[in-house]
């Protein structure tokens, strides 16, 4: 049967939005391109030197402002990262739990990518990798220029999605016996090229038979940088965090890096959310570069489907 919403991605704005739909008895499919849930809500698992690896590679922690956020995130699982600082959140035994708990009991499916997006005759038709559908109601909760592609530029909604600013995010993960240097649990300098440094596995739940850390480029670096091969970035961002941390490079397990083109907004909308008839579109980037954000957009959407604003 069709549901009468789709709610495209699986990150912390369209489940947040799927789950007070749901919560209200609202039906409602979300459809994710990735094959994990959560978008950049992430966790990354690798095996080396016989370890099981893991990797908060996108969002680091949550600091929540507002205290419903702080309650909703304390309902599914989030614990205090006490070694950093204890009013950082994380998931555990990787941020990736978050949104996986709130998605529990939701019709959730990963692996299907929107292709093409089109209102006609009071319905929408959704082109998919795994072929058509059609929707009611479209709620699109991926990052604005993501967004702008897929409704194209004639859309009226395309000026407005044109003034959104995302800037880019290299991340290396990198993991050493444990033993090695750990001079610090999280580093930040914005004149360096690496702008933020954490010890991951020094969050809650993590193993402890390795160290594993993070290192995002600062946004300059990684814009100079987002066109080189993962090769190339790794070969510069390794010797970057291990001369920091006073850690010989021949010492790493395992690194790799994932380049983020849209990591977080810089210039964001100012307000919560963009509606057309029967089309909704959020996204952290329309308040702010945090997850945070993305939850008070995908919180808007979900009232102000359910005060009526384009009825079903
Ligand atoms: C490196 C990095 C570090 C960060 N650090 C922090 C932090 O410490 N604290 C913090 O609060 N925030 C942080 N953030 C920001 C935070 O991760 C985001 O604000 C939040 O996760 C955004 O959620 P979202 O649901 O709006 O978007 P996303 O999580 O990006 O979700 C969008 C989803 O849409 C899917 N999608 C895209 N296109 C399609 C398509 N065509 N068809 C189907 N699915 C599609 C994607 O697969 C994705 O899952 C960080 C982000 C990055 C990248």
């Amino acid at each position: 049967m069709m549901p009468p919403t789709i709610i495209i991605g699986s990150g912390i704005t369209g489940l947040t939005c799927a789950h007070i739909l749901a919560r209200a008895g609202q039906a409602m499919r979300v459809l994710d391109k990735g094959r994990d849930i959560g978008g950049r809500m992430a966790t990354k698992r690798a095996d080396a030197a016989g370890l099981a690896l893991s990797y908060d590679h996108g969002a680091q922690y949550l600091r929540p402002r507002d205290t419903d956020f702080g309650a909703f995130l304390a309902r599914h699982g989030a614990v205090s990262w006490s070694d950093a600082d204890p009013l950082h959140l994380v998931g555990q035994p990787g941020m990736s739990a978050l949104p996986r708990a709130i998605a529990k009991g939701l019709d959730v499916a990963q692996g299907v990518e929107v292709l093409g997006l089109r209102h006609a005759q009071g319905l929408w038709h959704l082109e998919t990798n795994l072929g058509p559908l059609q929707a009611q109601r479209v709620v699109l909760t991926i990052p604005a220029p993501q967004a702008l592609r897929l409704l194209g530029p004639d859309h009226p909604l395309a000026p407005e999605l044109e003034r959104v600013r995302m800037a880019p995010c290299l991340t290396l993960m990198a993991s050493f016996p444990t033993g090695s240097p750990t001079p610090f649990t999280t580093w930040r300098d914005a004149d360096h090229p690496l702008a933020w440094i954490a010890q991951d596995n020094s969050k809650p739940g993590r193993p402890d038979d390795v160290i594993t850390w993070i290192a995002q480029a600062s946004p300059d670096y990684s814009a100079a940088h987002l066109e080189d091969t993962p090769d190339t970035i790794l070969s510069k961002m390794l010797p970057l965090l291990c001369t920091v941390l006073g850690t010989p490079p021949e010492q790493a397990l395992h690194a790799q890096v994932h380049r983020w083109r849209y990591a977080q907004a810089v210039q964001p909308l100012g307000r919560p959310f963009l509606h057309a008839p029967q089309l909704y579109i959020g996204g952290d980037w329309c308040l702010g570069p945090r997850a945070e954000d993305g939850w008070r957009s995908g919180r808007a959407m979900a009232h102000a489907i359910l005060g009526g604003a384009d009825a079903v």
